[in-house]
């Protein structure tokens, strides 16, 4: 394979693509790398298992290299392979100009998990009703695993919205559907917490600084830590609806019997 025009590759993929790690030389054998797991969210010291190199037999630029690794988050356990492409860096001295001490930097295209995954989605039960609810979430997911992080947040957005529906929020917008869930009775009577309606304002008020660029341009990009705030927040409302008032009840009914309750 020949790269026709490297330099052109290589920009798309620091636009488009997270910078995984940049390594030293002497590094570049090393284990494990400090990150956050895509799948469980965790900071985590991420084992590497395995990694096999593509590396063109002919192209123009020398420095650029596919590897692929094989790592393993001790938090979860989860296994996955990521695909990286990197790019030997020279540093520059004070003036300035190259010198001969370089640096690998590792730009992560995808993540491919050994086993299929729907962590984020883990509390929503996978029947018909929800299949709306679970696509919005596993590309809200992919998003943020892909260090597309507004496209995230107006995922997310979207994720609260189908919730607010599915709980039989009237209203046309967000705004009015969170309003009359703090008022009315849901579908599923599920009494949610006052933690439910501060969640879903913040995530509506994120998804739409998102969705609409704002005047302050602070305000225009979100960084990683902040799109997973934002997935945390969600993951909480989820629990909220689909597993604490089941589990609720699970336990109470329990109780009752054991100790011959009427
Ligand atoms: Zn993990």
């Amino acid at each position: 394979m020949e790269l026709f025009n490297s330099e052109e590759f290589e920009k798309y993929v620091r636009t488009n693509y997270k910078l995984l790690f940049t390594l030293s030389p002497e590094q570049n054998y090393q284990t494990e790398f400090g990150g956050k797991c895509d799948a469980c969210q965790k900071d985590a010291f991420l084992k590497i298992h395995d990694r096999a190199y593509n590396t063109p037999k002919f192209r123009q630029n020398p420095a650029t290299q596919f590897t692929i690794f094989f790592i393993q988050c001790p938090s979860c356990s989860r296994l996955s392979f990521l695909h990286t492409v990197s790019f030997m860096t020279y540093k520059q001295d004070e003036d300035g100009d190259e010198t001969d001490d370089h640096v690998y930097e590792y730009y992560q295209l995808y993540r491919i998990p050994v086993i299929e995954e729907t962590y984020s989605a883990k509390h929503i039960p996978n029947t018909k009703e929800n299949k709306t609810l679970i696509e919005t979430v596993s590309e809200a997911s992919f998003c943020l695993a892909n260090g597309k992080y507004t496209s995230a947040t107006i995922m997310f957005r979207r994720a609260i919205q189908v919730i607010a529906k599915q709980l039989g929020a009237k209203g046309k917008t967000l705004f009015n559907q969170l309003e009359w869930l703090k008022n009315n009775e849901n579908n599923l009577k599920i009494d949610l917490t006052d933690v439910f309606h501060d969640n879903a304002k913040i995530i509506k008020d994120i998804g739409n600084q998102g969705a609409h660029p704002d005047d302050d341009v602070d305000l225009h990009s979100f960084t990683h830590e902040q799109a997973n705030g934002v997935h945390d927040l969600f993951l909480h409302m989820t629990y909220e609806v689909f597993m604490k008032p089941a589990k609720m009840k699970a336990l109470q009914e329990e109780l009752k019997k054991e100790r011959k309750l009427k």
